[in-house]
């Protein structure tokens, strides 16, 4: 069996066009420009390429970037005043605070204190704890655009057996919320778990959201099962730096029915989420109509 290719790159664009599309809208017929604040403290070098790269694509659908560079040893008081007014500033529709802070910072502090409604990471308590609840709140980028793939390759998710590695809070348990609110029969394993590899193998949905290279080879992947790759690995290979999965492409692909490359699977969704997320609550906050096919 070949593996059908989830094309994460090509439907992130479509993604940002809908959003685009969506944005010119507002504009024309409420007056209305999205606003995305992202707070960058330090100089961590991956953490600046994401943040340039989402001014960029945020500018590119129409909507306003606000980016805000500080100073590694900036104090918890002045992140925390800083996001008291973007909190308060109208033209601010979604607040991100680029992970990871800091070691003098506390993650969880500054981030409860975003607006849960301009919380367009998902990330704020408040929205935790809808998400678990099943009621409306904004969902975290990585395990949504897992989610769009999911739906637009099966349709209707519900019955699968779905089991995602990994439990963190900004992917693993997130992805298991939005797999149970779709009505899978979800499995979360972890470190602690006793043969991964039955596990996996049991899965009709099989997410891998580990953070180590390649480490789930074909013959965990149940044959014609949907692979979900978030990992993002960088890895010597052949003298050059590459990047791969968490799972092993090659011997994957031959197993499953579909799978996400990487790069180009996973990754490049989280960006195209993150816009929609600010447009979703743009709407809300105007209390216009969400955008349909952009939400969990
Ligand atoms: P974390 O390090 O926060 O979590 C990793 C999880 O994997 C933990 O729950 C850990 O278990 C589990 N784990 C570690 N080793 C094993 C093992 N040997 N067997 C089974 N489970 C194991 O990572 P993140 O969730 O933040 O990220 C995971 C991956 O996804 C990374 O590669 C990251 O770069 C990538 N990522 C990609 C994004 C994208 O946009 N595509 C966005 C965010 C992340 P335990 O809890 O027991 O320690």
């Amino acid at each position: 069996m070949t593996a059908t290719i989830l094309d994460g790159k090509a439907f992130a664009a479509k993604v940002r066009a809908q959003v685009g599309e969506h944005v010119a809208r507002l504009k024309a017929q409420h007056g209305l420009t999205p606003g995305l604040a992202v707070v960058l403290v330090g100089e961590d070098p991956a953490s600046q390429v994401y943040v340039k790269s989402k001014g960029k694509q945020t500018v590119e659908v129409g909507m306003n970037s606000y980016e805000h560079r500080l100073a590694v040893d900036t104090s918890q008081e002045d992140l925390l005043a800083l996001i008291a007014t973007l909190n308060a500033d109208p033209a601010v529709h979604g607040i991100l605070v680029q992970l990871p802070l800091p070691g003098h910072l506390n993650e969880d502090l500054v981030i409860n204190s975003i607006d849960p409604a301009k919380d367009v990471d998902g990330f704020h308590i408040s929205n935790v704890g809808l998400l678990s609840t099943g009621q409306k709140s904004m969902v975290p980028c990585t395990p949504l655009g897992c989610l769009m793939l999911l739906r637009d390759h099966h349709g209707s998710l519900s019955g699968l057996s779905a089991v995602v590695v990994g439990r963190s809070n900004i992917v693993g348990k997130p992805m298991a919320q939005l797999l149970l609110r779709d009505s899978c029969t979800v499995t979360i394993a972890h470190s602690r778990t006793h043969d991964l590899a039955a596990v996996c193998r049991a899965a009709d949905i099989l997410v891998a959201a580990v953070g180590r290279p390649e480490m789930v080879p074909g013959d965990w992947v149940k044959p014609g099962a949907t692979v979900i790759d978030v990992g993002i690995n960088r890895i010597e290979r052949g003298g050059k730096t590459v990047l791969v999965g968490d799972v092993d492409f090659g011997s994957a692909a031959a197993v499953a029915g579909a799978i996400t490359p990487v790069p180009g699977g996973v990754g490049p969704m989280t960006i195209a989420c993150l816009l929609a997320n600010t447009l979703t609550a743009t709407c809300r906050a105007n209390g216009l109509p969400e955008p349909e096919g952009l939400t969990a």
